[in-house]
């Protein structure tokens, strides 16, 4: 399927591409040009329901294969992805700007996801237990859910939907993706390289769509799980509502996180680590960096060290070379942003960089919005208490670490925060006190391994089991415990009182 010349994109069910049976459309916008380069079909319950269907039939045989034939399949799958990230790059730059670099990035930690779920014949052993009593053996199970959905966020169109499906099917679940409907090429792509890979017709399935496309799957009979990244309101809403149709549900919210740089912390590294941290993809990264808490003496040099590099930073289309930042995601989030800026201005920070308009020569319809760093932010103002998700960065100022402690255990997002010392001691006291699902220590971006798993706490997730590593392993299984007895003589006598082993 040649992507590049599609004006309507299709749907992909039961291994094969297909129109939607909606007639609603939505625009798929290259946001560095502000061009409509497609469009993509808002899904409605028909073309859920065939996705329903497809994946349900799929299921006996899938999950009835061998947890290493699975595995192989991803295992080819993983190839295929490597084979092709440069151009599966370029489909994530022209959807969602961020530079190639960044975009390839983001698709290699995906593959990371991939290589995981790879081991997934160690990774479903159960336990066993040999005589529990007299001639009875017990041993646990993970069976897999059924039919599982993944809805997914725009800021990662590869990487976040390669935190779900990989370990869904490994585990022996078949699929429905329902990726962001602002670049949702690299979805596709996916699905075509995952039937090269081996994958049988209708495991792995993709329905695009807004709300209603959501609202199909969340109260469809045929689904027994779903995953959700994205921001904070939608995500409980989809925590509630797929609860309350009696489905398993993992949501992923949004994010105000913190970076804490003492006095004692090498300054120059902080900023480094804090620039790429906050400005990187545009700070459109649930990881992104968007608060700093300067404690004491640090503040007026990490200000200037920031503001120096700020300055410094390349913003241009995605694809051009040298450009470290591009553009944001539509020019909804770019109005969006610039008037967070505006309204930090009136509410009395110090803006020190101001990105509200960039120049980018030969992209004037491009949705550019440059670095902007404020100090002198306080807990009240509008600009710190928001998820801007943007290449805006806060800078508030604190006088002890305990104070820097309680401002993010105060904050209703939880997702990741770092700490920048020189102190062991401040270091462990950051760990064991600070109420985040992600910590970085002299590491901005704490995003953990595949093999950890991935979660924020308060309104940055809803439900128990955090994605990837082993939570995603439980999450896309079922437990059950069996107990044996296989007499040789059928001598056990009928018991009516409480069954006890020993
Ligand atoms: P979004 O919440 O607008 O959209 C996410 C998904 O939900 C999309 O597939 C979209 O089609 C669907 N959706 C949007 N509005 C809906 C509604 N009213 N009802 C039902 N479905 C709806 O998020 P986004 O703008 O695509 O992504 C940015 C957000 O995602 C940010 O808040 C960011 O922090 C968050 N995010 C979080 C993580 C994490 O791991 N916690 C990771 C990536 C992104």
């Amino acid at each position: 399927m040649d992507l590049s010349t599609l004006a309507r994109l299709p749907l992909w069910i039961d291994g094969r591409a297909v129109p939607a049976h909606t007639q609603r459309y939505g625009e798929v916008t290259n946001p560095a040009t502000g061009e409509v380069i497609r469009h993509v079909p808002f899904a409605d319950k028909d073309d859920v329901d065939a996705a329903v269907t497809a994946a349900t039939s799929a299921l006996p045989d899938w999950r009835a294969s061998p947890s290493l034939r699975r595995a192989r399949v991803l295992m080819r799958f993983r190839e295929l992805m490597e084979a092709h990230k440069q151009d599966l790059a370029e489909i994530v730059t022209q959807e969602h700007g961020k530079t190639l670099g960044d975009a390839s990035g983001s698709i290699t930690r995906g593959i990371e996801v991939v290589e995981f779920a790879s081991g997934i014949p160690h990774l479903l052993k159960g336990e066993f237990s040999d005589s529990v009593g007299t001639d009875v053996d017990s041993w646990s199970l993970r069976q897999p859910v059924g039919v599982c959905a993944g809805i997914t966020p725009f800021n990662f169109p590869a990487m976040v939907p390669m935190w779900m499906f990989p370990i869904a099917l490994a585990c022996g679940n078949t699929f429905i993706l329902k990726p962001s409907e602002r670049d949702p090429t690299m979805s596709l792509r996916m699905a075509e390289l995952l039937r090269e890979a081996g994958l049988p017709d209708g495991v792995f399935n993709v329905v695009h769509g807004d709300r209603e496309a959501v609202d199909a799957i969340l109260a469809h009979p045929g689904i027994k799980a779903v995953s959700f990244v994205g921001s904070t309101p939608v995500a409980r809403y989809i925590y509630e509502t797929g609860a309350a149709h009696g489905k398993r549900v993992q949501a992923l919210g949004g994010a105000k996180n913190h970076a804490v740089v003492l006095p004692d912390a090498d300054i120059g590294f902080a900023a480094d680590a804090i620039i790429g941290a906050g400005y990187g993809s545009a700070g459109e990264r649930c990881m992104a960096i968007s608060a700093v808490v300067a404690v004491g003496d640090a503040g007026d040099a990490l200000v200037a060290e920031l503001g120096a590099r700020a300055r410094r930073i390349k913003v241009d289309a995605g694809d051009a070379p040298g450009a470290d930042m591009g553009p944001v995601i539509t020019g909804a989030a770019r109005d969006r942003i610039t008037g967070y800026i505006d309204r930090g201005v009136a509410e009395g920070a110090t803006l020190v960089v101001d990105g509200r308009k960039p120049r980018i020569a030969g992209h004037e319809d491009g949705f550019f919005v440059g670095p902007t760093l404020f100090d002198r932010v306080t807990p009240e103002m509008t600009i710190y208490r928001d998820e801007i998700f943007g290449p805006v960065l806060v800078v508030v100022r604190a006088e002890s670490l305990a104070q820097a402690i309680a401002l993010i255990n105060a904050n209703p997002y939880a997702n990741g925060a770092a700490l920048f010392t020189r102190s062991g001691h401040a270091a462990r006291r950051f760990q064991q006190d600070v109420d985040v699902g992600m910590l970085g220590i002299n590491v901005p971006i704490p995003v953990p391994m595949a093999f950890y798993s991935f979660g924020g706490w308060r309104n940055s997730l809803f439900g128990d089991l955090h994605v990837h590593g082993m939570d995603g392993v439980r999450f896309y299984t079922r437990g059950k415990a069996i107990t044996a007895r296989w007499p040789d003589d059928g001598s056990a006598a009928p018991g009516f009182h409480m069954p006890l082993m020993g």
